[in-house]
């Protein structure tokens, strides 16, 4: 990651203390049953969950207020700003630079991965002292949790954070080089595989992503459960999706609830490929077009033949064709 500063060369105090005590589980293996280890473990998933989950939301936010302050002030800029950063259980204000605000994602994405290898390491442990299927049993059940209740492990939240990690990172490289950012990316530093749609494998527009962390094109996810057709809010029409609906890539259901449009990278996206976001948002809006004039059209014929049913009872109402 460029320009991070020296000073930002340590993770979060908070990403330390925060993360899976393995030395105190690892203690429980030894002095306890097999139930107390998995109820110690259930607890500290809890726990990570909770902090992973207060500082995603705290970054995402303060995201978005430098955005705010962007506005008012020139773009790229590198005056210093004051924004709220997750530490521990409180939160501290904090002077940092604007590119802070990337470290701080990097930093904790890499708390939810080295959680899950954490996690995944202390079942290993446990299977060598109890073999047995119990271990990769509640491996599997928490990997296939969409209920929110391991964030951290696959989650819209992280697909927001990686937005937000990139949106700064682009903005430095802009900054740095002084030259427009809509350029094809030349610093290599954002993997352009990750913003692919896997339906329409294009760049992804106005991406959404499912409780289980997989993203799409909001359009190519409505089209792939049956409501391409419909219109509405993003919102007003995930919320007509039925919840077992699967997830077209990795076919788990219950996703659709806990689905999140990712603003901070639909953000980024039309930054950095300006031309192809105005494409297909005239693309959008020509649909969008023929959509209501067939709705439209289907009303009239309705009421067409409401008008002709009508005009049966009552002779004196005349319909032409
Ligand atoms: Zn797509
Ligand atoms: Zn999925």
């Amino acid at each position: 990651m460029k320009g991070t500063g020296a000073q930002l060369g340590q993770y979060p105090a908070a990403w330390h203390s925060a993360s899976l005590r393995s030395d105190h589980l690892r203690g429980l293996l030894s002095s306890v049953g097999e139930d107390e280890f998995f109820d110690a473990l259930e607890a500290e998933v809890a726990r990570l969950n909770g902090q992973f989950q207060t500082c995603a939301k705290s970054i995402i936010s303060a995201h978005h207020s430098l955005k705010h302050v962007f506005k008012l002030w020139s773009p790229f800029n590198k005056k210093k700003v004051e924004i709220s950063v997750c530490s521990g259980a409180e939160h501290t204000k904090v002077e940092v630079k604007t590119n802070t605000i990337a470290f701080y994602a990097g930093a904790y994405i890499k708390f939810a991965k080295d959680n899950a290898v954490a996690i995944r390491s202390m079942i290993d442990e446990h299977h060598k002292r109890y073999s047995g299927e119990r271990g990769q049993d509640y491996l599997k059940e928490l990997w296939q949790d969409q209920s929110g209740r391991a964030s951290f492990l696959h989650s819209p939240l992280l697909a927001e954070l990686a937005a937000v990690e990139l949106a700064w990172t682009v903005s430095n490289s802009c900054a740095s080089d002084s030259e427009d950012c809509s350029n094809e990316s030349k610093d290599g530093e954002a993997d352009d595989s990750d913003l692919q749609c896997p339906i329409c494998l294009d760049t992804l527009f106005k991406p959404i992503a499912l409780a289980c962390g997989h993203v799409f094109c909001q359009s190519c996810l409505f089209e792939a459960c049956g409501h391409g057709s419909q219109l509405g809010t993003a919102q007003a029409i995930l919320s007509c999706i039925p919840s077992a609906t699967r997830c077209p890539e990795c076919r788990s259901d219950n996703v659709v609830a806990g689905a999140r449009q990712l603003k901070v990278l639909s953000t980024t996206l039309q930054q950095r490929f300006p031309e192809y976001w105005f494409m297909k948002e005239q693309e959008e809006k020509d649909n969008k077009t023929a959509l209501q004039a067939q709705s439209f059209q289907l009303k009239v014929q309705k009421m067409r033949q409401v008008l002709t049913t009508r005009a049966r009872f009552h002779p004196s109402m005349l319909i032409l064709d």
